[in-house]
């Protein structure tokens, strides 16, 4: 198993990730993305937006991030939307309770002491107050994972949303908040979309863009941070169908996964157990991180939740009326809601391959690649002459142009064609096309594909056909 160090300094080494703001020492949870970052995050949502939308039932919508401060109020964020936090006095290291808890379970299971792990498991299903969290630690007497300290604070409720004030005057009355889901986007703009898109259900509405939370602890690089990105759909259906489209919708987004490279072994299904109030089934899909299992998207059944409250607290009606069949209702949701940031990490982690190799001499080498799925890789294609003479750059640069029209594409001059294959591999570009002596006779060139390393000669003018039919979307 890889180790998710090696992932960070790859990204940062390549120009996939960088720490926001790292001159100045870095911003906790919050990360920049650099030039093949930039690329591999289009193409993520290039890939989602065209699976979740490029359908009869399915239209999108961006809305802003900043809303209007009642909406908090109807979703329940206001009041529930925040973590159990405590501090440890002595150590001054500040936990979500909950993760503290859990992570010492873990440590018992390393250490094979079962037992009390199962207990513990038992009382931490059961919690739900700041209270029940805090008699668990001290019952249990759970230490501060670094300094070994138990010597602890209450626990209290941290609201995760980021505050900040419309306009010049910052009083209570103009608080606003950064929005902490894309979802109630969705929401308060469902009956602007049905109207003006004539859509009826089963029909829904896809959005992508930036969320904030103020986590407790950010960890584990791009998992868990402060500011990132979400892809949601909210699927809104007639009441009684809903556990229909649930189990569609997760045939539905498994496959997504799947279509982008991820093997069945490496993503799991898990139920959610403890339901929230809203919601009549839920799971999430994991996938297998460096540092175990950890969820990259939900996939949730809301029922009338949402758009009930939202009715409740504007006073404006949010029912789909059927004139045919003499019918009225408040649809149900189905939710899929991924993490775009999170969900680039697991492709990264995913991608990340050392190969040995032995070449014709019995010598052993190492090969790095990035095996992203062509429609995925930053880069498409990366065009060569072989050598830097006898016209071959120049039919080169032209072949650049030319794939650059419809591809991301670099050319590379310097080095042995092996070096620049290597390059090429170690940040996933999926084809290496070669100008060399037989070119300028007859218009073909090689192609060169990334994991199977075999070469194909085709004429110059069907390299972009040649590409496109690699692309699944
Ligand atoms: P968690 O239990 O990990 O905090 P959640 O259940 O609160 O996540 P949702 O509210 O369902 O997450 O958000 C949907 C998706 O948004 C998650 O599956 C994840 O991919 C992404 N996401 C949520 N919080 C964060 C975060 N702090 N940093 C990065 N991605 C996040």
């Amino acid at each position: 198993m890889i180790k998710l160090e090696t992932i960070i300094s790859l990204a940062k080494q390549r120009g996939f990730v960088f720490q926001s703001s790292e001159i100045y020492g870095g911003l906790n949870g919050c990360w920049d993305f650099g030039p093949l970052g930039v690329e591999l995050l289009k193409n993520i949502k290039e890939s989602w937006w065209k699976a979740m939308t490029y359908r009869q039932d399915i239209v999108g919508v961006d809305a802003s991030i900043l809303m209007h401060p009642r909406t908090w109020e109807a979703s329940g964020h206001i009041t529930q939307f925040s973590d159990p936090m405590i501090d440890n006095k002595a150590s001054k290291g500040r936990y979500r309770a909950d993760n503290l808890i859990e992570e010492y379970i873990e440590k018992l299971r390393k250490k094979n002491k079962n037992e009390i792990a199962d207990k513990l498991e038992i009382e931490l299903s059961k919690a739900k107050e700041p209270n029940d969290y805090y008699n668990i630690i001290m019952n249990f007497s759970i230490p501060d994972p670094v300094s070994g300290g138990t010597d602890w604070t209450e626990v209290r409720n941290f609201n995760l949303m980021f505050k900040t004030f419309l306009g010049p005057v910052d009083d209570s009355a103009s608080t606003i908040y950064l929005r902490p889901e894309s979802a109630q986007g969705i929401f308060v703009n469902f009956k602007n979309i049905m109207d003006s898109a004539r859509m009826k259900p089963p029909f829904g509405i896809a959005q992508i863009g930036k969320a904030f939370r103020n986590e407790i602890n950010t960890k584990n690089f791009l998992f868990r941070t402060r500011e990132f990105e979400q892809m949601e759909m909210q699927y809104f259906v007639k009441p009684g169908t809903e556990l229909e489209w649930y189990e569609y919708w997760k045939e539905k987004r498994w496959h997504w996964y799947i279509e982008n490279g991820m093997a069945p072994e490496v993503i799991r299904f898990k139920d959610h157990e403890k339901l929230a109030h809203y919601a009549n089934k839920a799971c999430d899909i994991e996938y297998l991180f460096p540092f175990g299992w950890g969820e990259i998207e939900g996939i949730h059944s809301r029922t009338d939740f949402d758009l009930k409250a939202h009715q409740e607290f504007s006073g404006k009606k949010l029912e789909y009326v059927d004139t045919v069949n003499k019918d009225r209702y408040v649809p149900y949701v189905i939710e899929t809601s991924g993490g775009t940031t999170r969900g680039l990490m697991a492709f990264l982690c995913n991608a990340y391959t050392e190969e040995k190799l032995t070449d014709d001499s019995g010598k052993e080498d190492t090969r790095n690649v990035m095996k992203f799925v062509p429609q995925l890789s930053p880069i498409k294609a990366a065009v060569f002459p072989l050598v830097n003479k006898d016209g071959m750059p120049e039919y080169a640069e032209k072949v650049f142009d030319d794939v650059q029209k419809n591809f991301k594409a670099q050319y590379d001059t310097s080095g042995a064609i092996g070096r620049r294959y290597r390059r090429q591999d170690e940040i996933g570009t999926p084809f290496c096309i070669t100008i060399d002596g037989d070119t300028l006779n007859d218009n073909t060139v090689t192609i060169r594909e990334r994991d199977s390393m075999q070469q194909v000669r085709i004429n110059a003018d069907k390299i972009s056909n040649y590409i496109s039919d690699k692309l699944i979307r």
